[in-house]
């Protein structure tokens, strides 16, 4: 079976945004055991989506579309491919009945215009989307023994649709056999180059399971994908390379699939039944705020200081105003004594201090924009870790929250 996956979007071809449902469809299909011999990207015009979907339609046997499902005007891929297959548009009742359960459930006021969202092409299948208000559509042309199959463009609602109704679909329409499960690595720390080169062998050799390293916010992520007659088998295939190459990342490594940096810090610190407080200053509390996205979290992070400015780091967190004067505030002793002094004002036994600097000003000849110093005291005694980050503001203070949340985890392994 040759697919055709074709990307829409204006904003796309501006680059704008960058292309995530090309590469996770291409993945997943493979993984499938399809062939994605083709990809196209075009914009938000009628004339030239049509000519993209009439090339698709010739040399693929499924095409399978990503955004303009929407309610705006701009939002036409339905209609190119209704017109393609020669069917006439109607309203779906049901999916004009979801849409309005949607808005109202939100308390959000809905124009006509989104029921433009359940106008469907006549003999369509409708697929749900239960992340958004835009249904997909499978068009099959028994005769030319094509398909289609229309998707929404936001990631996080594609991802959910092909998951749950296209690949069951593909599947039954398909008769694929046996069972195909995957089991991602999330490591931090090495870089795409450095990780690969340690797991190289098992890349060059991989048949099944297959090896595949994706570069995710900063992480990457080694996904094992195996197929197998069971998921017994898939899984003991999986646990078996797993075990094999474990050990070559080792610490490297703080989660297993949906497991987040900031889970994996509070797991450690629920495990071995200790707390932790936090001053951050150019992270803005973005540290504290990731360790909260962790249901339960009150367990262990007592609180934080957003020390911003020189005063609070002085009057509220203890660092001597001489260390400022003569070190900096962006300094390695500055950072310890943050993580010293909130340790010792919220009496925790994990004190993290994050002082940098994340531009664009700040800059001196000794201090370049992305220094950042990251310093934990606790039972291991004081550690402080001095880092440059590139990038704009936002990057850098990404970076700088996943980079401490990992030195955390770091430390935390050696109590
Ligand atoms: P909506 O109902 O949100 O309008 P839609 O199905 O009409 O969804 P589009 O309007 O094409 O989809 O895209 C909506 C948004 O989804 C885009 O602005 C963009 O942020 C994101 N998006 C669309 N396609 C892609 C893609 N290929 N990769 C990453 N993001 C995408
Ligand atoms: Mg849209």
């Amino acid at each position: 079976m040759i697919i055709e996956l074709v990307t829409t979007g204006t904003e796309l071809l501006l680059g704008q945004i960058v292309n995530l449902n090309a590469p996770f469809l291409a993945a997943r299909l493979n993984e499938l055991g399809f062939s994605v011999l083709y990809q196209t990207t075009v914009g938000d015009n009628r004339g030239r989506m049509k000519s993209v979907l009439e090339t698709a339609f010739k040399r693929a046997d499924i095409i399978i579309t990503s955004g303009g499902l929407g309610p705006t005007q701009g939002d036409i891929t339905k209609e190119v491919t209704a017109a393609l297959f020669n069917k006439p548009m109607y309203l779906h009742e049901a999916s004009a009945e979801q849409i309005k359960k949607f808005f109202a459930k939100r308390r959000l006021c809905m124009t006509d215009n989104n029921l433009r969202q359940a106008m469907m092409p006549e003999g369509a299948q409708i697929v749900e989307n239960t992340c958004g208000t835009a249904p997909g559509v499978i068009i099959e042309d028994e005769m030319a023994g094509k398909i289609i199959i229309n998707l929404p463009g936001p990631p996080r609602e594609l991802t959910a649709m092909f998951e749950k109704s296209i690949v069951p679909y593909l599947s039954s329409r398909f008769g694929l056999q046996g069972a195909i499960v995957s089991r991602v690595l999330r490591t931090y720390g090495l870089g795409e180059s450095a990780l690969e080169e340690r797991i190289k062998t098992y890349i060059l050799g991989q048949s099944n399971p297959t090896l595949a390293l994706l570069a995710r916010n900063g992480e990457i992520h080694v996904r094992i994908t195996a197929k197998a007659a069971s998921v017994t088998e898939a899984v003991r295939l999986i646990d078996e390379l797993e075990s094999q190459i474990h050990p070559l990342l080792d610490e490297y490594i703080f989660g297993i699939d949906e497991e987040t940096m900031e889970r994996s810090v509070g797991n450690l610190l629920l495990n071995k039944n200790l707390t932790i407080a936090l001053a951050e200053s150019c992270t803005g509390g973005l540290v504290s705020s990731r360790i909260t996205d962790v249901p339960g979290s009150s367990q262990y992070l007592m609180g934080s200081i957003v020390c911003y400015s020189n005063a609070v780091k002085v009057q509220q967190v203890g660092v001597p105003e001489t260390t400022i004067e003569t070190k900096g505030a962006v300094s390695p002793e500055t950072a310890e004594y943050m993580a010293q002094g909130i340790r010792e004002k919220l009496n925790t036994d994990i004190g993290v201090g994050i002082t940098g600097i994340a531009g664009p000003d700040g800059a001196t000849e000794n201090k370049p924009v992305g220094l950042v110093y990251i310093a934990i005291d606790g039972a291991a005694g004081k550690v402080c870790y001095e880092h440059c980050f590139n990038g704009e503001r936002a990057d850098i203070k990404h970076r700088t929250a996943l980079t401490a949340l990992n030195h955390i985890r770091r430390y935390l392994l050696t109590i």
